[in-house]
């Protein structure tokens, strides 16, 4: 690779990157470059590609042929950019050295700023700045984070403090200083003496005063850092992939922090968790930009800037530059801007991450303003995400006795939208052992660092009491789509005592407490929930439509999702009531409904194990006769909430043991006996009888009409009944008859055979006609692999990506659960593939099917109805191999819809 770019430059004199180049430069080398581009005050820099860490994870962390020449080259470069030098004492050239990955994984990676001091340099700082104090205090914190992050030097054990704040904190006592902002310069003097020391003790080695070799350092650091726990923590839950790598950007450095003409801030060009249009953002006199986005000081609201009169013409351009960014990126932007001495400039900026009712509420408004185009409101959406829509909010009575009750403790900022209600703990690992106990959590913090984000996963809800709406919490509870109430400063929270106070209230760990992420209200006890007002309007119908602002926007992207995806989208329901909220979802028909689950229904259940034990086949045919008149009023149902949807109807499929007690029930061995008559002894001899030692791959699916064809005799008979009596009514109805777990052709035969004569039986007996279809399902590799020859007799092929996986793989379903963390910890798994399709294996055997059953059938219908049809990348790759629908659960139909669009848009296949 010695011939490719490995550096990309940004300032005056050039620019090579631009904001589409995010996979080589990651997403703040990109937009850098683009900013630039656009004329925006960008200090000037250059971005190490992401194949540089590619190759340097490839080749054990070696760096290609060339690299050192071509990093020298830049260094040079940017000293001839901005008149200053490398580790020269008179005008030093000092730079900050930040990740950037793809994606943006805030606070993931390390960040290293005030690169290229030492004594002589910071000597030169001082002089330039005329302010010694700075000048130490930036060396001192150069000295922390390259000690930290460069040289390994951080806290050995849980209960240790960090090394560098520990040494602080002595200086402070021993000088007797309130704060950090009391230490002299002969303090932070005294201070990096201290921390060289530390380093020196620590890793035996000098800290590098040689600025080339600390930019060496600081490069393989951060590169370090993608693969540091955190990292790949937050990449498996957002599914990135780890050979992406991230990029270094080596930016020249501004500085907020010397004095009050100086701040630092972060800003969105709209709130991102309401997705109100509104100048949204924070910033901080006199401080470096580490200190807004650590949350350690509360910052000032943005729009506050405008009256404070040093800083009020910088004010007025950042809302100049709101404007600009927006126009230029067609989405609402997430930036980081300092002002030095009054002047703006801009650090980065990307797309803001965004609860979900902020992103359908931008959607709306900026594809409305020509701001956004339709095609980025669809990919700009996660559509998991959407599930926050449904969570749930205070029930408003409840709510306002908690108000009335006194029960109101704070209210700080609403950082994510929403209501939880629940047990408060102190610390991630106390909310990951509850939350395991199926506990609802609210993880109390101070403030949160990336250390909690395991803890803040397993929390219903977060509360913070300092740290503003860019702080860690906001950021990482606004993407996961948690409840969040981010600094909240009348609160105080003692970690060593246990114990959160405010106005007079004492909580201790343990105790219930509420929090409303969209009012930033905190309370003490419990509050009950209510759904959500896109539940009210769709599922309860309890509120109108036109009366709610976040279905409109919701609605919004829904209809626009449904004009671009390719893809269908249908149900897996068995019940009228979830059809029906399916189709308020946007399904377009049911593509699973598993007949089984209506057999427990009731005391049908008796009929079923009468049929499952008679011993002789007049026996089982009364039972069987026993249970038609139930089916057939199901599948009534289930036509008549359709409405003329198509409805595809699996027969029978589970192991029969599965509707029998078990050799460790005697109690329900009993009640069986009793139901059917029969003595005790013989239920136990004949569940032994009906026993599996692999029932999965035991007698089932089409096995069990084949050995026993009463039973899809009975199925099919109950549905064409059902067909025909609401055809009598006027209801139209297309059911489609599917034959589960099929491996042979023969054995869809001879279902198919069944189901045509009783269809002509019915028609014959009723007087009705209704089209019908007769198909199978893809969840066996020899079905798929013999899809060509199944095709001929079925009309419509579903994947069963459920058993396609187990079969496949040879994992069970239900027993993977043991070893899966295992495989996707060590890399052998990217994903879990009950959850997500392994594309690579059995994504091949479904385009085999889908190739092979389409070489024979070239109009073959096919979808799938395992549960990877609501998995956002499942349902893309559905649609990249050309599959009809995907049918998932009601909740997660619109999660489909907009993933489905995404998939049209990203890959259009013709
Ligand atoms: C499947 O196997 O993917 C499927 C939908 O069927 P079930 O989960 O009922 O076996
Ligand atoms: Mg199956």
């Amino acid at each position: 690779m010695a011939k490719t770019k490995m550096i990309y430059y940004f300032g005056k004199s050039k620019t090579d990157g631009a904001g589409d180049m995010k996979a080589l430069l990651g997403g703040k080398g990109a937009n850098l470059a683009a900013m630039t581009k656009i004329g925006l005050p960008v200090p000037p820099g250059y971005t190490i590609t992401t194949e540089i860490c590619v190759h340097y994870y490839k080749n054990g962390k070696k760096y290609p042929d060339g690299f050192d020449a071509e990093l020298k080259t830049a260094v040079a470069w940017m000293e001839k950019e901005t008149g200053k030098k490398f580790g020269d004492p008179k005008n030093p050239l000092l730079v900050s050295v930040r990740s950037g990955a793809r994606d943006s994984m805030p606070g993931m990676m390390d960040t290293i700023l005030n690169l290229g001091l030492n004594d002589e340099t910071t000597e030169g700082l001082k002089k330039a700045t005329s302010n010694g104090r700075f000048a130490w205090d930036s060396y001192r914190r150069f000295l922390q984070m390259y000690g930290d992050v460069v040289m390994g030097v951080q806290k050995r054990h849980e209960n240790e403090h960090d090394p560098f704040e520990e040494i602080m904190d002595n200086l402070k006592k021993e000088v007797k200083a309130v704060d950090d902002t009391s230490l002299t310069e002969e303090n932070l003097q005294e201070l990096v003496k201290r921390y060289k020391k530390l380093i020196k003790d620590r890793t035996g080695k000098a800290f590098p005063n040689d600025p080339m070799t600390q930019l060496i350092g600081a490069v393989s650091a951060v590169f370090g850092s993608w693969m540091n726990e955190r990292a790949i923590l937050y990449r498996q839950k957002y599914r990135i992939p780890d050979d992406w790598g991230t990029a270094v950007n080596v930016q020249s450095m501004v500085f907020g922090n010397m004095g009050d003409d100086c701040a630092t801030g972060v800003a969105f060009t709209r709130d991102p968790a309401t997705g109100e249009n509104v100048f949204y953002g924070e910033y901080l006199v006199n401080a470096q930009g580490e200190d807004v986005v650590a949350g350690v000081r509360t910052p000032l609201k943005i729009e506050e800037m405008a009256n404070d009169k040093i800083n009020s013409a910088a004010y007025k351009e950042l809302v100049a530059v709101r404007k600009t960014l927006e126009k230029n990126f067609g989405d609402v932007q997430d930036f980081e801007f300092t002002i030095e001495k009054k002047k703006l400039y801009m650090l980065q900026t990307r797309n803001g991450k965004r609860t979900a009712l902020a992103y359908v509420k931008i959607a709306h408004d900026m594809v409305k303003e020509k701001l956004m185009t339709p095609e980025h409101a669809i990919k700009s959406g996660d559509p998991e995400a959407l599930n926050q829509l449904l969570q749930p909010i205070f029930d408003v009575s409840a709510y306002e006795k908690a108000k009335k009750d006194g029960k109101l403790m704070a209210v700080g900022l609403a950082a994510g939208p929403g209501a939880a209600s629940g047990t408060m703990v102190f610390t991630a690992d106390k909310a990951e052992e509850l939350a395991a106990k199926g506990k609802k959590v609210v993880l109390a913090r101070v403030e949160t660092s990336p250390e909690d984000l395991r803890g803040m996963i397993a929390s219903d809800g977060i509360l913070t009491c300092r740290g503003g709406v860019s702080s860690h919490a906001a950021l990482v509870a606004r993407q996961m789509g948690k409840v969040c109430v981010a600094g909240a400063g009348d609160i105080e929270i003692d970690y060593h005592k246990k114990t959160l106070k405010c106005k007079g209230f004492t909580l201790k760990e343990g105790d219930s407490i509420s929090i409303n992420g969209s009012t930033g209200e905190v309370f003490s006890g419990l509050i009950d929930t209510a759904p959500s007002e896109l539940n009210q309007v769709l599922v309860t119908k309890t509120m109108k439509a036109a009366d709610s602002k976040v279905f409109q926007y919701y609605n919004h992207i829904m209809k626009l999702a449904d004009k671009y995806r390719k893809l269908g989208i249908r149900t897996n329901a068995d019940q009228p009531d979830q059809v029906v909220n399916a189709i308020a979802f946007g399904a377009e028909g049911i593509g699973l409904c598993r007949t089984e689950h209506m057999f427990f229904e009731g005391d049908r259940i008796i009929a079923v194990r009468k049929m499952i034990l008679a011993e002789k086949e007049e026996d089982r045919k009364a039972a069987l006769a026993t249970l038609l008149p139930y089916q057939q009023k199901d599948f009534e149902g289930i036509f008549r909430a359709l409405d003329g949807l198509p409805a595809c109807i699996r027969l029978l499929d589970p192991p029969l043991h599965e509707f029998l007690p078990q050799h460790d029930n005697k109690k329900g061995q009993q009640e069986v006996a009793e139901q059917l008559g029969i003595t005790v002894k013989d239920v136990a001899r004949l569940v032994e009888e009906l026993h599996e030692f692999n029932p999965m791959l035991g007698f089932r699916g089409c096995r069990l009409g084949i050995v026993r064809p009463e039973i899809s005799e009975m199925q099919a008979r109950a549905i064409f009944q059902a067909a025909a009596a609401v055809v009598k009514d006027g209801v139209k109805v297309k059911p489609e008859i599917m034959v589960p777990l099929v491996g042979f052709k023969k054995e869809l035969d001879l279902q198919v055979e069944i189901i045509h004569r009783v269809a002509k039986e019915v028609m014959k007996e009723t007087g009705k006609k209704f089209a019908y279809t007769v198909g199978t399902m893809i969840e066996v590799p020899r079905g798929a692999l013999t899809a060509d020859e199944i095709a001929e007799s079925a009309e419509f092929f579903s994947f069963g990506t459920n058993d396609l996986t187990q079969t496949c793989l040879g994992m069970s379903r239900d027993d993977s659960g043991s070893f899966i963390p295992a495989y996707q910890e060590l890399d052998i798994l990217k994903a879990n593939p009950f959850a997500s399709i392994d594309t690579t294996g059995v994504g091949q055997l479904m385009k085999i099917g889908v190739d092979k059953g389409r070489s024979t059938r070239p109009d073959l219908k096919i979808g799938i109805c395992g549960e990877h049809g609501g998995d956002p990348t499942s349902v893309v790759f559905c649609h990249q191999i050309g599959l009809n629908y995907v049918s998932c659960s009601p909740f997660r139909v619109p999660i489909a819809r907009l993933a489905a669009a995404q998939a049209a848009i990203l890959y259009s296949v013709d």
